[in-house]
This record gives structure tokens, sequence and C-alpha cells, in this order.
């Protein structure tokens, strides 16, 4: 037992290190992929739940590595955040998205739909660059879209008992009329009552809830939380978007208890930017 023990221990030891030489590849590959245009965005819809139409779409960005193939954004966003590239690189999906959002209300201009909307993710490490609120303005006017349009997702690990200067350029972008969303609520520790403070006007309810939500009827326990919680946002005067949601069963639960958007694979998967009109579309003319 002791050396089969040994050898698990070589294993995991030779995977370690062969992780820790892609990573180190990856990071210094980072900064000429962003020359080179190796990162792409797929879009994933977000549909009202009360009649199905699209809302929006969230910006996720990937990198097309020319050994890998296509890294999703677990692989190196973290590495993006250690060295810094994560400034530019969150520029650049924020332009992209941005100038996105434009093609996507032009092409729909004579309909009837409401401007589809997209949102960004936004990095610690970007609230703490100076130059956020200023790149943002920029941005947005020279795509020539309304700040209404845009939506910039946080984690809530981010603004936990964050002060001032962190909270101040989001009060600033909300105040131009971006919306600004909790990310991933319910995974960190942050006070309910802490969201008063906080310039947020959408919470996004984490997967774990969702999955929650997977037997039919739920957990009386989980359904009760989540029921408060939107009752809370609610009268905080918060939007409430549920992500992952795979299942119908999921989609109907989340609507009773008044979730107002939903994300997941039951809509559809982020996929290229067209995919997105053609769902809007189908809400236009259907
Ligand atoms: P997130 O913001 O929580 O994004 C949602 C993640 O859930 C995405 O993973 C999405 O593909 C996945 N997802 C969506 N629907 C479902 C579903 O029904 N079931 C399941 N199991 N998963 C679903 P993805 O694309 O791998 O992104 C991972 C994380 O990377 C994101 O989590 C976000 O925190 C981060 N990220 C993505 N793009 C950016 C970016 O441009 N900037 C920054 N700073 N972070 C980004
Ligand atoms: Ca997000
Ligand atoms: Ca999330
Ligand atoms: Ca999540």
């Amino acid at each position: 037992a002791k050396s089969a023990g040994g050898n698990r221990y070589e294993v995991a030891d030779a995977e370690a290190d062969a992780r820790a030489i892609t990573r180190h590849g990856l990071t210094t590959a980072l900064p000429a992929a962003l020359d080179r245009g190796e990162f792409f965005i797929e879009y994933q819809p977000l549909v009202h739940l009360g009649d199905g139409t699209v809302h929006g779409a969230e910006a996720l960005v990937r990198w097309l590595h020319p050994q890998h193939g296509v890294l999703g954004p677990d692989r190196f966003i973290p590495l993006a955040e250690r060295t810094g590239l994560i400034v530019p690189l969150g520029r650049w999906v924020l332009e992209q998205s941005v100038r996105q959002a434009c093609a996507w209300q032009e092409r729909n201009g004579g309909t009837a739909v409401k401007p589809l909307r997209v949102n960004v993710n936004l990095s610690p490490c970007q609230l703490t660059h100076p130059g956020l609120v200023q790149d943002t303005v920029d941005i947005l006017e020279r795509a020539g879209l309304e700040p209404e349009a845009l939506c910039l997702e946080v984690t809530e690990s981010a603004l936990i008992g964050a002060d001032d200067s962190l909270l101040k350029p989001l009060r600033r972008l909300a105040e131009m009329g971006v919306d600004i969303a909790l990310d991933d609520f319910g995974t960190g520790y942050s006070n309910l009552a802490n969201l008063r403070r906080l310039p947020v006007s959408v919470l996004k309810l984490d997967r774990s809830f969702t999955q929650s939500m997977q037997r039919f009827p739920a957990d009386p326990v989980d359904l009760k939380i989540v029921d408060g919680i939107v009752s809370l946002a609610h009268s905080l005067n918060l939007t409430v978007t549920v992500e992952g949601v795979e299942t119908g069963a999921q989609a109907e639960q989340l609507r009773i208890l008044g979730c107002d958007t939903a994300q997941g694979w039951y809509y559809a998967r982020p996929g290229p930017p067209d995919r997105l009109h053609e769902l809007a579309l189908v809400d236009a003319t259907g």
C-alpha cells in the first residue's frame, strides 16, 4: 500500500508540474495573445422569465490558443489578473461588447423589441484601476451606445468590505445610467443589509441556488431562502437575475419565486454574436 501511495504522489507531482509549466507558458504568452487577436467573445442570452423574450446577453471571453485550442476564462483570467494584463484585456472585452450591442440594436432598429443590452464582467483589478470610469465613458461615446444598455458585473467577493475608493468609480458609472450587477450573489458572506450601501441595481443569484431548484417541488427551505432574497432585492428596487438555468422546471420555479431574468443552457449556451440577434428576431416576429 505504501508503494502504491508513493506512486500516486509521483503521478500527482507530475501533474502538478505539468500544470505549473502550462501555467507559466500561458502567462508568458498572454500579452502577445492580445496583440495577435487570439481572444474572442461568446455571448449568452439573458431572457425575461415572464414572457421568454431576450433581454440581452453576457459577454464571456475565450482564448483561441495556437497549441491548446479554445481555453475558457477560468484558465487564463486569474493569470491575467496576477500579471496586470487584465486591465487591457478587460478594456478590449468592454469595447468589443459595447460595439456588439450597437450592432444588435442597429439591426433590430425597425422592430418593436426593446434595445438589446450587454453584460460585461469586471475583475477587481479593473475596479482599482484609475482609468475605469473614463475608459468606459470613451468606449460608450465612441460606439454611440446609451449607458443604460450596459451592465457591468462585479462579484460579491470583490465588494465585500469594499471601502469608498472602490465604490466611487462604480457610483459614478451608476449615476451615468450604467447598471451594476452583483455577480455570484450568495457565494460570499456579504451582509444583506450591506446591499443598501452598494451602487448596484441587479442581483445575480449564483448557480448554486438554481441547482437546488432541480427537483420539483424543490426543497422547501431552499425555496424560502430564494423567496426571501427575491423579496428583499425587490424591496430595494433591485432586479434579480438567475444564472445556470438548465431545465424548464428550474425556470418555472424561479419564475414563480419572482425572479426577473434568467440565463443558462436551457435557453442557450454561450455562442457567436449573430445567434443572439436571431433569438431576438424570433421574439420580435413571434
Ligand atoms: P460567470 O460570470 O459566473 O459566468 C457564468 C458562467 O457559467 C460561464 O462560464 C457560463 O458559460 C457558465 N454557464 C452558463 N449557463 C450555464 C448553465 O446552464 N449550466 C452551467 N453548468 N454553466 C453555465 P465561463 O464562460 O467558463 O466563464 C467563467 C467565469 O469567467 C465567469 O463566470 C466570469 O467570472 C469569468 N469571465 C468570463 N469572461 C470574463 C471577462 O471578460 N472578464 C472577467 N474579468 N471575467 C470573465
Ligand atoms: Ca458574470
Ligand atoms: Ca455569475
Ligand atoms: Ca457563478
